[in-house]
């Protein structure tokens, strides 16, 4: 087929993974997906082309990765940023940069950058020694957030001090990492935008309404029920937030609502756990994965509007769970529910809070005839789709290998 490209993900995990199966059903481009991951069974790797087995920040096995790829993309935010930069000067093209990589891979610059740009964010404070930390939480007030600048997701380098006596133990449990100090924000609400930017053109998925619990997200509904005010103004600034970055590929967006206002929390360049709802394809007419393979090579995107409204829960490993292979019970029951879809990414091993898959539900035909501008406001539908994905979630039980002659 014409139009074959080659794309290198740095990162062989779910969103690999998702994405290497969405290029499969891609009519006008024929995309291949490798990866770079240093575990050989990642969840990637049976539906990858091509793998490199090594460590995200290995600039030899970065090298590998270009050399078998004609665009290099991420997954994970870990990759090396002085080899994709070597890279890209002798000519591999990579999306997003190395430069938006070096921006986002460290929170306090990147909440620097964004300020600069005018963009919306919660107040934070750089601060390297106890004595600063303590400064910054006097100028910041109790609580706060003392938040590890590098290599840290789903919450982990985050630390909420709520007296003043916390301060040492906050600084002692990050010690010899560098950190910032951030406002505690009393949000209203979780939001997030994926949006798509091509060469030329910006496609905006609608904002997603996010749960955590303990920093990791476990249920997004899309849309969100916000104002349309709301939902505009995260709108703007999602699209402000890419013009920024002027590049290109598909970046999630986290966002406060606090006040009927956005600040925006965190920039993921890359797909985003919050957009897996637009894989239901009676919801979505193309998912955030197909538009970050056409938004990084050039490709016209696809449509982003939702037909119908989509609840997507996370099935996370237990906060206490145990470590080692598993079997997941239940997934024939699951299965069988109807507007329910599963999907389990394969990992060998659970680990405490790990991501083993997501269970999306889609509303039904009557939600549709309902009208897309009536999405957001029909709460009882909304409220339906919510109690349908956590009965479908408590019918999985995460379970070590042989616990049950399985
Ligand atoms: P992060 O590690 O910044 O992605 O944060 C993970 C989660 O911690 C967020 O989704 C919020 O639920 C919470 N969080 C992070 N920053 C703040 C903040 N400044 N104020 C309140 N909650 C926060």
């Amino acid at each position: 087929m014409e139009n074959t490209l080659k794309i290198g993900f740095v990162g062989g995990g779910q969103l690999a993974m998702m994405t290497a199966l969405e290029a499969r059903i891609i009519s006008d481009y024929d995309f291949r997906i490798n990866i770079l991951d240093p575990s050989a069974d990642c969840p990637a790797h049976k539906v990858a082309a091509e793998q490199i087995i090594g460590d995200f920040k290995d600039p030899t096995a970065i090298k590998r990765l270009a050399e078998i790829s004609d665009i290099i993309t991420y997954e994970i935010e870990l990759g090396d940023v002085t080899a994709l930069r070597e890279l890209r000067n002798e000519g591999t093209e990579i999306h997003p940069s190395p430069e938006t990589l070096e921006i986002i891979q460290d929170k306090l610059t990147q909440k620097k950058f964004l300020d600069q740009k005018g963009i919306p964010v919660p107040n934070f404070l750089e601060a390297s020694n106890k004595d600063e930390i303590r400064r910054a939480v006097q100028d910041l007030g109790i609580p706060c957030l003392l938040k590890t600048r590098r290599d840290a997701y789903d919450g982990r380098g985050n630390f909420v001090i709520r007296r003043k006596e916390q301060i040492d133990l906050a600084h002692k449990k990050f010690v010899g990492k560098p950190v910032m100090v951030e406002e505690f924000v009393n949000f209203q609400k979780e939001v997030s935008i994926v949006v798509a930017k091509g060469r030329n053109e910006v496609a905006a998925y609608p904002p997603g309404e996010n749960y955590h619990e303990d920093g990791i997200l476990i249920m997004t509904r899309m849309p969100a029920k916000i104002s349309k005010e709301v939902e505009r103004e995260a709108e703007r600034i999602a699209r402000r937030t890419l013009k920024a970055f002027d590049d290109q590929g598909v970046f999630g967006i986290e966002m406060f609502v606090v006040n009927d206002k956005i600040l925006v929390n965190e920039v993921a360049p890359r797909v985003h756990n919050t957009g897996h709802g637009t894989l239901e394809k009676s919801a979505f007419e193309a998912s955030q994965f197909e538009q970050h393979l056409r938004a990084i090579s050039s490709a016209p995107l696809r449509g982003t509007e939702i037909r119908k409204p989509v609840v997507m829960q996370n099935i996370l490993g237990s906060k206490d769970s145990f470590i080692g292979p598993y079997t997941i019970m239940g997934a024939n029951e699951v299965n069988i529910l109807p507007g329910v879809h599963l999907y389990l990414y394969g990992k060998k091993e659970v680990r405490p809070l790990r991501k083993l898959g997501h269970l999306s539900v889609v509303g039904n035909e009557q939600e549709r005839a309902d009208g897309i501008s009536d999405l957001s406001s029909d709460e009882s539908n909304m409220d339906v789709l919510v109690s349908r994905a956590r009965s479908a979630h408590s019918m999985l039980k995460v379970v070590p290998v042989g616990a049950y002659g399985n």
